[in-house]
């Protein structure tokens, strides 16, 4: 029985090849290749910047630094993400203050979002979680209302879209090349996105050190193997991500009887990072598919306030803590088959009756 992994990076001849060319090149860090995978990432999510760096958590600790965000400060998040949305702040010096989320889509709830804005707030840190954008626009228009920035967190959202626009245009937008994620850079890796020439300049100093211009930066430099390798997989990302698309309408065709489906909002397009269903049988179900080879997993288990690192920051979200009971994601990648999404609704089927 061959077994489904709930991710897999899919690697293929070309980027092998682009990778021997840049051993052989002379050059391994923050070089040409860079700058083209920087160029062609900016185009493809059409914004003016993009600046590579080592991870996604990178991305998002040196862009929330370039919008203002240190000791004293306040940036409202979700508790339903994966750590490092809420320890990229927590580097910062500054406090993560947890909101509650939207039970359909996953991501912040707008009007909660309003209530826990203090004088103390410096920005709103969305997450497009399992690739489903976030309400972008109500929350601009709370970020403007009230002089905030927006930082995106799309580092499970590489080419979903939002009201007619790729995610990575409409805000300074942080993303992560994983092994696990959409697309990759051998394995690690992260970008920034944004328009500003200011905070892009920022951001490309503290990558590597700063000091001429008295900054104390650090060094998160991406290298040329990745860059390359970062090339050649934004080129396939749309075939990949096609992919995924058949693969989660194809579940949703046959469990839509059995348990809630992942919808897509009006006007957005899933980039099906996670393909997410919600059911009180969560955990029989899980069960039932980890044994039948299928790697079923649990994102996430409790509400990023419940891990220990982050009790400080304690609150209640209701539907948060509903959802950590019911989700179940199960593997969309484009390295799934039909016959294993047979092999999983079959599974799932037999559990439930
Ligand atoms: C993967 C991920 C990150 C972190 O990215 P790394 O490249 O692993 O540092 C941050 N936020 C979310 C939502 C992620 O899924």
């Amino acid at each position: 029985m061959n077994k489904v992994p709930i991710a897999q990076p899919i690697i293929g001849e070309e980027e092998r090849a682009a990778v021997l060319k840049v051993l052989g090149s002379g050059n391994l860090v923050q070089g040409d290749k860079v700058r083209e995978f920087e160029e062609a990432f900016a185009a493809y999510c059409g914004t003016e910047y993009a600046v590579a760096v080592s991870s996604g958590s990178v991305a998002l600790y040196l862009a929330l630094l370039a919008h203002g965000v240190g000791p004293g400060t306040e940036v409202i998040t979700t508790p339903f993400s994966f750590i490092s949305t809420a320890t990229a702040i927590m580097h910062c010096g500054a406090t993560p203050r947890f909101v509650d989320i939207e039970r359909t889509t996953f991501t912040l709830d707008p009007e909660k979002v309003e209530e826990a804005i203090t004088p103390n707030t410096r920005a709103i840190l969305p997450v497009d979680l399992y690739g489903h954008p976030a309400r972008l626009d109500e929350l601009q228009e709370l970020c403007d209302q009230y002089g905030l920035s927006l930082i995106e967190d799309a580092c499970q959202a590489h080419s979903s879209i939002y009201k007619g626009k790729k995610i990575g245009s409409l805000a300074t937008t942080c993303f992560s090349f994983y092994g696990s994620k959409n697309m990759t850079t051998a394995g690690e890796g992260g970008m920034v996105t944004t328009d500003d020439d200011i905070l892009a300049y920022f951001i490309r100093q503290w990558r590597q050190h700063g000091m001429a211009q008295g900054l104390v930066g650090f060094n998160y430099r991406m290298t040329e193997i990745q860059a390359a390798i970062g090339c050649e997989q934004l080129k396939k990302l749309d075939a990949m991500n096609a992919r995924r698309r058949v693969n989660a309408s194809l579940l949703t065709e046959e469990l839509g009887d059995l348990v809630v489906c992942p919808t897509e909002r009006e006007n957005c397009t899933h980039a099906w990072y996670l393909y997410t269903i919600r059911t009180d049988r969560r955990d029989e179900i899980k069960k039932a598919l980890n044994e039948a080879g299928i790697d079923a997993r649990v994102y996430y288990p409790r509400p990023i306030y419940d891990e220990p690192c982050c009790t400080d920051y304690k609150m209640d979200c209701p539907v948060t803590e509903m959802l950590c009971k019911q989700v179940l994601s199960l593997p969309v990648h484009p390295a799934v088959t039909e016959e294993d999404i047979d092999r999983m609704v079959e599974v799932i089927r037999c559990t439930l009756e």
